[in-house]
C-alpha cells in the first residue's frame, strides 16, 4: 500500500516488484533451506496466516512446493474469498446489492473481486468469524500484487457496454454472460427483494408436501 501513487518512500517487495519478479534481494533469492521469500500477503494480513506460517517454518515444513507462484503460502492461497462467502446464493443468480448497506452480492456494481482473490477469508474468519464480504464491503483481493491502485474507486465496478470487466477468470466470457443471464430470469422473487435491502425482508418459505 505504501508503494501507491508516487512510491515517495521507494517501497518495494523482498523479492517481487508488483507482478514482476525482482525486489530487494532479486528474484533467485533463496535462503540456506532453499526457501525464496515467504509473502503472507495481505493488508493487512489474516494474523491467521501469519501465525501458521510461523509454525510451519519452525516445524521445517515449509517448503517451496507449498508456496504458490507469488510466494504466498498454498494452505491460503489454494482459496478463493468467494468460497464460503454468505452471499454465494445472491451471486448465483446474479442478484446485486446497488449501495454498501444491501445483502446482495457486490460483484456486479461495488466492485467485489472475490471470484478472482486468493485467501481463505470467508472459511478462517477473521476475530473469530469476520470477513470483509461478511461485513458488507467488497474484497479488494489485497492478497494480489499491485490491489493498491485498480485504477477505480475500490467499491465500483468498472464496467464496458454495462458488463462488469473483470468477470471471473477461469470460465469463458460469452459462457458467464449467458448463465448470467438466466440465472437472473430465474432469480425467486424472495432473493431479488432481500438483494437490495440491508436486511432479510422475506425469509424462506416451508412448502407443505400436498396430501
Ligand atoms: S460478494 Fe464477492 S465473494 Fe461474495 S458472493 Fe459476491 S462475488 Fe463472491
Ligand atoms: S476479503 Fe479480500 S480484501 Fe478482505 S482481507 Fe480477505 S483478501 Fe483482503
Amino acid at each position: 500500500m505504501s508503494s501507491a501513487g508516487e512510491n515517495l518512500t521507494d517501497a518495494m517487495g523482498l523479492q517481487f516488484e508488483g507482478h514482476h519478479r525482482g525486489g530487494l534481494l532479486g528474484g533467485t533469492f533463496r535462503d540456506p533451506s532453499g526457501l525464496p521469500v515467504v509473502n503472507v500477503a495481505g493488508c493487512p494480513t489474516h494474523p491467521d496466516w501469519v501465525t501458521e506460517t510461523l509454525m510451519m517454518l519452525a516445524a521445517g515444513e515449509l517448503r517451496p512446493q507449498a508456496l504458490d507462484a507469488l510466494g504466498r503460502p498454498r494452505f491460503y492461497a489454494d482459496t478463493l474469498i468467494h468460497h464460503g462467502c454468505p452471499k454465494n446464493e445472491f451471486y448465483e443468480y446474479k442478484a446485486s446489492a446497488e449501495h454498501l448497506s444491501e445483502i446482495g452480492c457486490m460483484m456486479e456494481h461495488l466492485g467485489c473481486i472475490g471470484t478472482q482473490a486468493v485467501g481463505d477469508c470467508n472459511i478462517r474468519g477473521w476475530n473469530g468469524g469476520q470477513s470483509c464480504t461478511r461485513a458488507g464491503y467488497p474484497c479488494i483481493a489485497c492478497t494480489a500484487p499491485e490491489f493498491e491502485e485498480p485504477g477505480h474507486g475500490f467499491a465500483e465496478t468498472p464496467k464496458f457496454a454495462g458488463i462488469p470487466v473483470g468477470l471471473p477468470t477461469d470460465m469463458p466470457k460469452a459462457w458467464f454472460m449467458a448463465l448470467a443471464s438466466l440465472s437472473k430470469a430465474a432469480t425467486p422473487a424472495r432473493v431479488a427483494k432481500n438483494a437490495t435491502a440491508d436486511r432479510i425482508e422475506v425469509p424462506p418459505t416451508l412448502r407443505k408436501p400436498r396430501g
